[in-house]
């Protein structure tokens, strides 16, 4: 017997898709959950139903989650923020394709992001808060997810591949507990093209989550980390929980949780509270 989360309140949806499955339909507040001992392709049926399908785990327990570590740029937000710092001095052709092929997990992401800031030599720093207020969305249901996390007593961290100054005001805007981005040089308000430190690449993330474990004293088994990129892929492996959001395929394949048609908050359906 297994149980598939239908991440949506579409109730003939619901039904039809529990039909064919021969499967016990239960209503939840927010959510319907299928029981069925049909086999079934997954893949195929949120491919042909256009709605987020996930199973409920068998082996792991959604009360155990004390941390939250999520990705920033096509996560938590809607935007690449270098991408749109690029676009706005005008050189989005150079910055966008390198940005795209990092995610796809085509090149080293080190080298990329070095590669970016250098063709972003010159930028006035004022360019990123114009991004930050003109640009920058959360994606949605991420303060709902972010609210119902707190509300559990949940602590929260972003960690990015991007700059300090995105994730930091993120993470103030959020009331997130802490942060990790990448550090690059300025001077007089402009990039000098150089980056400061060890960049946040796919380790440095795991990385992160050690770090965080040990200071809140938690095993990584009790972390849950959200991201959509190749540079997610080592946290993921390491985190208790794995959710892909709109992500690239490399980690929808591996990730425990896929989500691609609704809000970030189909989270909070996991935990086995009736919402
Ligand atoms: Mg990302």
């Amino acid at each position: 017997m297994k149980t598939i989360i239908i991440h949506s309140q579409d109730l003939s949806l619901a039904q039809k898709l529990s039909t064919s499955l021969k499967g016990e339909l239960e209503q939840r507040k927010r959510h319907f959950r299928i029981h069925t001992s049909n086999s079934f392709n997954l893949d195929q049926l949120r491919e042909l139903n256009k709605v987020d399908l996930n199973l409920v785990s068998e082996v792991f327990n959604f009360s155990e989650v004390k941390l939250l570590v999520s990705d920033m740029d096509s996560t938590l937000i809607t935007i690449e923020t270098i991408d749109e710092i690029a676009k706005a001095v005008g050189m989005s052709n150079e910055v966008a394709e390198i940005t795209e092929q990092a995610m796809q997990g085509n090149l080293d992401f080190t080298e990329s992001f070095k590669k970016r800031v250098s063709i972003l030599s010159g930028v006035n720093t004022s360019s990123f808060e114009a991004v930050y207020n003109n640009h920058l969305q959360l994606s949605p249901g991420v303060p709902e997810l972010i609210k119902f996390f707190k509300s559990l007593g949940i602590k929260s961290a972003v960690v990015s591949g991007g700059l300090v100054y995105f994730a930091e005001r993120l993470k103030n805007q959020l009331g997130l507990d802490t942060f990790q981005a990448n550090n690059v040089e300025i001077d007089n308000n402009c990039l000098t093209g150089k980056v400061l430190g060890k960049v946040i690449d796919a380790k440095e993330k795991a990385i992160y989550i050690y770090e965080l474990c040990d200071l809140y004293q938690l095993k990584t088994e009790q972390v849950i980390a959200i991201g959509d990129g190749a540079n997610d892929l080592e946290m993921m492996k390491i985190a208790g929980i794995s959710v892909a959001y709109q992500a690239k395929p490399v980690l929808q394949k591996t990730c425990d949780i896929v989500i691609n048609y609704s809000g970030l908050d189909s989270v909070v359906d996991f935990f086995d509270y009736d919402f």
